[in-house]
């Protein structure tokens, strides 16, 4: 069989579902998987460390690597850019790791069309009411950026149905889990091992 590559494991779900908990847990658990630091222009929130949470830059910076192809997708949110860095990626997926992405759905469609077998799931809270009682809890938003990030909630909603998978964020342990049985078995689908069924095909027809 050929060697194991990672696959990309892109994460989106709306704000406040604590995608970020469930990235930190499934790390922490496994040593299959990395997880990208993205690029951002929004301001670093308190405790936020750059080069840890995001590498924080600004416009004309993120501009130009745009333009220079550094990112495997880009999109705006809430008024900002944010990016996934494309050679750690590539590097991470070389040597055998599952890399995962937590991006909003315009990046991960972007990333379906690059990797085909990049496995997409969604994540929410059980409630539109648990959402906002989460992002409330935070208490790192003011109102205003609250409800923009319920807005966007509302448009990303209509996205779902384009993800392979949607988990319901109410028990951390539970859906880690879940998440980590996912991926374990997106190893064993065909559109993940296409170099072994080449061969695998080419001897037979030897044979
Ligand atoms: P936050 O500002 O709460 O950290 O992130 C806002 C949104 O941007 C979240 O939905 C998060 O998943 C998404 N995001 C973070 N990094 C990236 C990225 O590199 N690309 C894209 N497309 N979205 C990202």
């Amino acid at each position: 069989m050929a060697e194991r590559r990672g696959i990309i494991v892109v994460v989106s779900g709306f704000s406040g579902t604590g995608k970020g908990t469930l990235m930190k847990q499934l790390t922490a658990r496994y040593d299959n998987y990395t997880l990208s630091v993205s690029m951002t222009t929004r301001k670093p929130r308190e405790g936020e460390v750059d080069g840890r949470e995001y590498f924080f830059t600004t416009d004309e910076n993120f501009e130009k690597l745009i333009s220079e192809g550094q990112f495997i997708e880009h999109a705006g949110y809430c008024g900002h850019y944010y990016g996934t860095p494309r050679e750690f990626v590539d590097r991470m997926l070389a040597s055998g790791k599952d890399v995962l992405l937590e991006i909003e759905v315009q990046g991960a469609l972007q990333v379906r069309e690059i990797y085909p077998d990049a496995v997409l799931l969604f994540v929410t809270a059980p409630s539109a009411a648990e959402l906002v009682n989460r992002l409330n809890k935070r208490g790192t938003e003011s109102p205003e950026i609250i409800a923009q990030r319920m807005a966007r909630a509302r448009e990303e909603a209509r996205y779902i149905d384009r993800y392979d998978y949607l988990l319901v964020n109410d028990d951390l342990d539970r859906c880690t889990q879940l998440m980590h049985e996912i991926i374990t078995a997106a190893h064993a689908t065909p559109r993940c091992n296409r170099e072994f069924i080449g061969e695998i095909t080419r001897s037979l027809d030897e044979e």
